[in-house]
C-alpha cells in the first residue's frame, strides 16, 4: 500500500480540485483531507459520515468556582494571560477567576500552583474526525474547532486512520490532500509518503513556496513531482519555474492552463473529470498517469 500527497506553497493554487479529480481517477484508493485548517475536499466529495469521533490536541485548564479562593496565584502564574479575574464568584469571594480556553496552552503550570486543588486539567476536545463513505470510496476526514491549534496531531490521526482502513479493506493507494505551506501539517502531511505532487502557480510567491517546498520535500528524501496550474497566465515563470525545478532534480509532470472548468466543478460539487471530457480533463488524467507511473 502506497501514500500519496498533494501539496501547495499556500492555500489557492487549485490544489483540491487536483486531488478530487484523482480520487475520480484512482480505482481502489482510500481518500484523506488532510489539509484541516481549511477542509474542503468534502464539498466535491460529499461523504456521507459513517463514524464521528471527538479530537484532543491536549488537555486545558479550568476552574472550578466552587472551590476558588480567588487568591490570583494562577493568573500571575499564566504567561499566556489566559486567565481573567471575571468569574461569577461563589461562598468565599464575590469573583473567581476563569480560563480563556483559546489563549490556554495546556501548560500546567496554573494547576501546579493552585493552593485549594481549585482547577482542573482535561482534554480539550478541539475538533472532529470522521470515518466516511464517498463515491470514490472510504474518506477520512475532520473539523477542527476556530482558532484551534495542533493541527499536527489531527493530521497524523487522519493519515493514520487511512492507512488502517487502506489496510483493512485491501485498498492499494491513499490519496491525500495534504496541507498548505511548510509548518508542522505539512511536515505531519508528508513524512514518510512515497509520493508528492506540489501544486505551483506562475507567480513570484508560487515560485518562492515552490522553492520552500521542495526543500522540504527534499529533506525528507521523497519524491517529488511539480504541477505547474494556470501555466499559461505567466507562461515565463511558467518557464522559470520549470528550470528551477529542473536545477533541484524535480520534476515537472504537468503544465494546467488557466481554466474555468476548476470553478464550474466545483459549484456543481462535480470532479474536473465528472464535469468535463475537455482538453482539461485529458491533461489531468495525463498528470494522474505520471502520478502512478513515480508510485510503481
Ligand atoms: S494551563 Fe498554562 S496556559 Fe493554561 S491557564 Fe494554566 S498556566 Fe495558563
Ligand atoms: S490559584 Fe486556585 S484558588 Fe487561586 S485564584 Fe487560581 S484557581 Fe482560584
Amino acid at each position: 500500500m502506497k501514500e500519496f500527497v498533494v501539496i501547495s506553497g499556500k492555500g489557492g493554487t487549485g490544489k483540491t480540485s487536483i486531488t478530487a479529480a484523482f480520487a475520480s481517477l484512482a480505482s481502489n484508493a482510500v481518500l484523506a483531507d488532510c489539509d484541516v485548517d481549511a477542509a474542503d475536499l468534502h464539498l466535491v466529495l460529499e461523504p456521507k459520515i459513517k463514524q464521528e469521533s471527538d479530537f484532543s490536541g491536549g488537555k486545558q485548564a479550568s476552574i472550578v468556582v466552587e472551590k476558588c479562593i480567588g487568591c490570583g496565584r494562577c493568573s500571575k502564574m499564566c504567561r499566556f494571560d489566559a486567565i481573567q479575574l471575571n468569574g461569577p464568584g461563589n461562598q468565599i469571594v464575590g469573583k473567581t477567576y476563569t480560563v480563556d480556553p483559546i489563549s490556554c496552552e495546556g501548560c500546567k503550570v496554573c494547576v501546579e500552583f493552585c493552593p485549594v486543588d481549585a482547577i482542573s486539567f482535561k482534554p480539550a476536545i478541539n475538533g472532529k474526525w470522521f470515518i466516511s463513505d464517498t463515491r470514490f470510496g472510504p474518506m477520512v476526514h475532520a473539523k477542527l474547532g476556530i482558532a484551534e491549534e495542533n493541527s499536527g496531531k489531527l493530521v497524523t490521526l487522519i493519515r493514520k486512520e487511512a492507512k488502517r482502513i487502506a489496510e483493512e479493506q485491501k485498498k492499494d493507494l491513499v490519496v491525500i490532500d495534504g496541507s498548505p505551506g511548510i509548518g508542522c501539517p505539512v511536515i505531519a502531511s508528508i513524512t514518510g509518503a512515497d509520493v508528492v505532487l506540489v501544486v505551483t502557480e506562475p507567480t513570484l510567491s508560487g515560485k518562492h513556496d515552490l522553492e520552500r517546498v521542495a526543500q522540504l520535500t527534499s529533506n525528507f528524501g521523497i519524491k517529488t513531482l511539480i504541477c505547474i496550474n494556470k501555466a499559461d497566465v505567466n507562461p515565463e515563470m511558467s518557464r522559470n519555474i520549470a528550470n528551477d525545478s529542473e536545477k533541484m532534480g524535480l520534476k515537472v509532470v504537468g503544465k494546467i492552463p488557466y481554466d474555468e472548468a476548476f470553478t464550474k466543478a466545483q459549484i456543481m460539487k462535480a470532479t474536473l473529470i465528472e464535469y468535463t471530457g475537455g482538453e482539461i480533463a485529458g491533461i489531468v488524467r495525463a498528470l494522474w498517469r505520471e502520478v502512478v507511473y513515480a508510485l510503481e
